[in-house]
């Protein structure tokens, strides 16, 4: 799961690289590495640790040609010396690899029968010693002949010291799009187009085992079987504006204070009085029998959310599955399928896209990356246009999710949705309970585990709240049903574990109380976030988070927001890096 970067043209290769790399950390930060041609011999260094540490030790000043990497571990730890990009024995061939070799340990130990040393764990260096081995002159012919020896998924990108006018690169279902000017004086390849569209808006797309001959001004296609290819390009607009943490201390407290505007935004222009309007959406979508949600973490969450207004509003039976777990699923004909992932990139849903379309089912995507992946895959695609999203924990991405997925649920119900228009004013008095939540925060911010629980809308809702916590802070944090936890969790309950009570769903309301009396008896600590009708919670709850009254189906929304403040807080007052998570990447890009 990593990032991509390779540039050849008139400008400075090794800083347009760079750039490049600083676009694409989102797909990983545990280790970069950069390496050209310099002299007629490979120039590379690489570090463990985000870009800026490679650009504090970077060796040389100026390559001929660039390629690039950000990584996010899969397979040997992080460290420089598995830090991409890897070379061949004799430093000739320089190479990075997006994706998994699955069958890295057998094709390793034949080239150890033939004599050929290893110096990194990964699974990538084998690529690069096999085009070694079958280098015989011709870059584009050894990459080709290596290939069809390759089992799993990659984009890579090869430079060889001997054509510092050339990248030869190759792709099995991870992206990887080559871009060029209008007047031929430069190429870029990338793991995501949009890392380069202002300058080179003319795109290809390489696919299933194609292998581009990339040179300033000349790109030949080879397909599978070695054939000459033509494609036409794509046009593709687009323009990247520096990121901005806009006065906060963090992108993750600036996206949690846009929630009122992006929710705005993603409603904007989505509905009149009558009903609700979808530019990308066929009508014939709405005669599906079913519909099923997939995707991941945060997405997963939504899609569960979804599900509940799909089947409350429109009466359309409704299925959330895990992304990665859906190909196990029999999905019955005339469902539709409905795949949401921020990025548009997420490996484990455009999986799951891809068996699905082959099984002949209709598929329609929600994401906030144009250009994404998932756009080109699915029979339409929903735009979240909540702006970029520059916190790996996904904050402002899910409130734009459930909004969409609210005006989902009218349009299949053929009804108008002007009661989510109270939603963009409920979330600023939430934001303005910030310093009381900060307190509140700071108070539990030494306990190492928690419950979160709640029911119905409220239970989805406390398993993104959740996740939010674990991501930032790395503390346990387990996300129930209200009405699981006597069933075995509650074992765990103590003094030294407490519990978030998500109390803002009406129709359950007696319920969630007892639940909390069931856990003070046992001594939890306990805070809940509820509407401010529900006066009892505060006989029985330690702290109290009061929120806006709403309906039951839009209280994700409110509930959300201060959870997300909570775990902000913990994190803060933990000292956590809290914009790039240890271990995380903001697009998740292998399965
Ligand atoms: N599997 C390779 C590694 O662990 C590449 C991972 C990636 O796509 O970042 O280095």
């Amino acid at each position: 799961m990593c990032g991509i970067f390779g540039y050849i043209g008139t400008k400075d290769s090794l800083q347009v690289c760079l750039n490049g790399l600083q676009l694409l950390e989102y797909r990983g930060y545990d280790s970069t590495g950069i390496a050209g041609v310099e002299n007629g011999q490979i120039a590379y260094c690489k570090e463990a640790g985000k870009l800026h540490v490679l650009q504090q030790k970077l060796p040389f000043q100026k390559l001929d040609v660039a390629i690039g990497h950000t990584r996010w571990a899969t397979h040997g730890k992080v460290s420089s010396n598995n830090a991409h990009p890897h070379l061949d024995e004799k430093c000739d061939i320089a190479l990075v690899h997006n994706g998994i070799i699955e069958n890295y340990d057998v094709l390793r130990s034949d080239l150890q029968m033939h004599g050929v040393r290893f110096v990194s764990e990964t699974d990538s260096e084998v690529i690069v010693q096999l085009i070694a081995h079958h280098y015989k002159g011709e870059l584009v012919e050894a990459v080709q002949k290596v290939l069809p020896l390759l089992k799993g998924h990659f984009a890579i990108a090869v430079i060889h010291k001997d054509f510092p006018d050339r990248i030869v690169a190759a792709a099995r279902e991870c992206p990887l799009a080559i871009g060029y000017d209008d007047a031929g004086t430069e190429a870029v390849i990338s793991s995501d187009p949009n890392a380069f569209l202002s300058s080179t808006p003319n795109v290809l797309f390489l696919r299933k085992d194609e292998v581009a001959l990339i040179q300033k001004g000349k790109i030949s296609l080879f397909n599978s079987q070695n054939l000459p290819l033509c494609k036409q390009p794509e046009r593709l607009e687009g323009h990247h504006t520096p990121p901005s943490k806009g006065g906060f201390a963090h992108y993750m407290l600036k996206e949690i204070f846009e929630q009122s505007a992006t929710v705005q935004k993603a409603i904007f222009g989505r509905m009149d009085e009558k009903e609700v309007l979808f530019e990308a959406l066929p009508e014939t979508f709405r005669n599906a029998k079913r519909v099923w949600f997939i995707g991941c973490g945060t997405s997963a969450h939504a899609g569960m959310i979804g599900s509940l207004f799909l089947e409350d509003i429109a009466q359309i039976p409704s299925h959330t599955e895990i992304a990665s777990e859906a190909r196990f699923r029999i999905v019955p004909e005339e469902t539709l399928v409905i795949a949401i992932s921020q990025s548009g990139e997420t490996a484990d849903t455009i999986a799951a896209v891809r068996e699905f379309k082959s099984r002949g089912l209709k598929v329609l995507g929600i994401c906030n990356v144009k250009n994404s992946t998932l756009t080109r895959e699915t029979d339409g695609c929903i735009f979240l246009k909540a702006g970029p999203e520059m916190s790996v924990c996904s904050t402002k991405a899910f409130t734009s999710q459930i909004a969409v997925l609210y005006l989902l649920a009218k349009f299949f119900a053929r009804q108008s949705a002007e009661e989510i228009k109270t939603i963009p004013a409920q979330i600023q008095e939430v934001l303005k309970l910030a310093p009381l939540i900060q307190q509140i925060a700071k108070k539990y911010s030494h306990f190492r585990n928690f419950f979160f629980m709640g029911r119905h809308y409220m239970y989805p809702t406390c398993l993104e709240a959740a996740l939010k916590l674990k991501e930032i802070s790395y503390v346990n944090a387990n996300g129930y049903p209200a009405g699981e936890l006597k069933h075995g969790p509650i074992a765990l309950i103590d003094t030294h574990f407490p519990v978030v009570a998500f109390c803002a769903n009406k129709q359950t309301e007696e319920k969630i109380l007892s639940n909390l009396q069931e856990v003070k008896a046992r001594g939890a600590p306990i805070i809940a976030l509820a509407p401010k009708e529900l006066s009892a919670v505060s006989a029985v709850a330690d702290d109290v988070i009061w929120l806006p009254s709403t309906s039951d189906k839009l209280a994700p929304f409110t509930s959300t927001v201060a959870g997300q403040l909570l775990a902000y807080y913990i994190a803060l007052s933990l000292g956590c890096d809290i914009d790039q998570p240890r271990n995380l990447a903001k697009s998740v890009t292998v399965e």
